[in-house]
């Protein structure tokens, strides 16, 4: 159970046949899909989880019992491990980018993500990290898409207080000790310096 080559497809080179599993086992026709939960181990060591994959597809065959898995096993077990690493799944990932109605090129346009990396992340052949994951989960709010495109790339990044220098206070310091320093507090400035 759970070998490739137990049984092959039949048929799906012929131009409008439908797709059909034949048992190489016993040569039966009679494949039926089944769907099942897959426990699956992931990480090394310590980290080592259990994880479980939801809705993987076995073709069983009801002459004989042999059973496969087709790759959509893999695509299951790769959206468990994006839950468990608290990562969008590819079909997550494409939802973003369909929720603002925009082509992959668009998308890579307005976020400056490069399109090749959109790609490879919707379709399971790499996972995006946190910071990226962080970024499309901002960018499928219409309002980010929205600033991102009126900020003109000539203009300077505003900061929202640029004073230059603001007074700091100390409001969680009570007591004897610190009243000196509080009474002081008019004399400390925070001042942005170039790094
Ligand atoms: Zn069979």
């Amino acid at each position: 159970m759970g070998t490739g080559d137990k049984m092959e497809i039949r048929g799906q080179r012929q131009s409008g046949a439908k797709k059909a599993y034949v048992c190489m086992d016993c040569g039966g026709l009679r494949i039926k899909p089944e769907e099942h939960d897959l426990q699956f181990q992931y990480g090394v060591g310590a980290d080592q989880v259990t994880l479980t994959a939801t809705g993987v597809i076995e073709h069983v065959c009801q002459d004989c019992g042999g059973a496969f898995r087709d790759h959509t096993a893999e695509l299951r077990q790769y959206d468990a491990v994006c839950r468990h690493l608290g990562l969008m799944t590819p079909a997550e990932v494409k939802k973003v980018r369909e929720s603002v109605k925009m082509t992959r090129s668009e998308f890579a346009k307005a976020s400056g993500i490069g399109e090749a990396s959109l790609a490879r992340w919707e379709s399971g052949a790499l996972m995006q990290n946190i910071a990226m994951n962080n970024f499309l989960y901002l960018l499928s709010y219409q309002v980010n898409l929205d600033r991102l495109a009126a900020r003109s790339s000539k203009e300077p990044l505003k900061l929202i207080e640029s004073s230059g220098a603001r007074h700091a206070s100390f409001p969680n310091l009570t007591g004897p000790e610190f009243e000196s320093a509080n009474s002081r507090k008019d004399k400390f400035t925070l001042r942005f310096v170039a790094a």
